[in-house]
């Protein structure tokens, strides 16, 4: 089985123009894993730095942990072969180490991502994601890609899935937005007991706009005793709990800091003032996608 380097660059509104720098500076620091997707609209810039730093000698294609999404208008079984050899030209591989649905939910096939209608909200397509899983499965037997997963399922949704009588291949792991306001203990249990592993995005909470993780004075505390910055106890946190952890960041300093974080080790009080601190606040919630059959997050989890 593959497995997934604990700490992961996100890649999620990292611009064309700066992620191909973060990439490499990432790389430099020892970051073995990437956080893509079709979504983000960066992965030829991404792909350029993966191949400068193999062209130099930085390191190997195997070394590496490339992970890209199929987006939600691409789950119809026909689509799914050419959106993944689009994401894997523009990362220009020729394998990917893990695929995943990006969102239980299928759009309108088409040009625009989020395809609205007149009151604003997503068009979906007739699709269901166990179809979309079997033409997952088949990039798997294809070579494309080395693993598939899903992202932002809830408990039933995964459970529906894992209970294909026809299933392939499982899902390596459920992608799902995580961090001390959102610690979803109840769902990591759930994948745990199924063998799917569980991977935090959103893990400093977002930008700053949205949410004030990294100035809230628990976590402050505890960074000041173990005299480390906020972020590295936010993703200690989860490395701690064996969660993988895929912070963002295009700024050379952050992603070297946010990548120090395997010389201290978090108290078990420590972590326990960390959950301790959940309050079911969800961040990503794609609200133009709430009357979609397949919303996720109408159930606890
Ligand atoms: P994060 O929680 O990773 O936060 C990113 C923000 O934190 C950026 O504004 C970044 O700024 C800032 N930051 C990074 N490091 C530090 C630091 N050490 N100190 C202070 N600020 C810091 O949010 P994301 O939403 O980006 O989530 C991470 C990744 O998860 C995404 O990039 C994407 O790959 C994935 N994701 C997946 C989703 C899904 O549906 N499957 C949904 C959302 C995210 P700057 O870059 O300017 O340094």
């Amino acid at each position: 089985m593959e497995t997934i380097p604990a700490v992961g660059l996100g890649t999620w509104r990292a611009s064309p123009v700066e992620v191909t720098n973060a990439v490499k500076v990432a790389i430099d620091v020892g970051y073995r894993h990437f956080d893509c997707a079709y979504f983000y609209h960066n992965e030829n810039e991404i792909g350029a730095a993966i191949a400068s730093k193999i062209e130099e000698g930085v390191v190997t294609r195997e070394e590496l942990f490339v992970v890209s999404k199929l987006w939600c208008t691409h789950h119809q079984k026909s689509l799914v072969r050419s959106a993944c050899s689009e994401s894997l030209k523009a990362l220009k591989l020729d394998y990917l180490d893990l695929y995943l649905i990006h969102w239980p939910m299928g759009f309108k096939s088409g040009d625009e991502d989020l395809p609205l209608d007149n009151n604003g909200m997503v068009i979906p397509s007739e699709t269901n994601f166990l179809d979309t899983w079997e033409a997952m499965e088949d990039l798997v037997s294809a070579g494309l890609v080395k693993a598939i997963g899903v992202s932002n399922f809830n408990s039933e949704q995964l459970d529906r899935l894992l209970s294909k009588p026809d299933l392939r291949v499982k899902p390596l792991t459920n992608q799902i937005e995580c961090h001390p306001y959102l610690t979803q203990e109840k769902l990591i249990r759930f994948c745990r007991d199924r063998d799917v592993c569980v991977t935090a995005y959103r893990p400093l909470g977002g930008s700053k706009e949205t949410v004030t993780l990294l100035e809230d004075p628990v976590i402050q505390r505890i960074a000041a005793e173990h005299k480390k910055s906020p972020a590295q106890i936010l993703i200690r946190f989860q490395i701690q709990r064996k969660v993988i952890v895929i912070p963002k960041s295009i700024t050379p300093s952050r992603i070297r800091e946010n990548f120090q974080v395997f010389d201290f080790e978090l108290t078990e009080q420590d972590m326990n003032d960390l959950l301790a601190l959940n309050k079911n606040l969800r961040l990503a919630t794609l609200p133009t996608t709430k009357n979609h059959k397949d919303y996720p997050f109408y159930i606890e989890y």
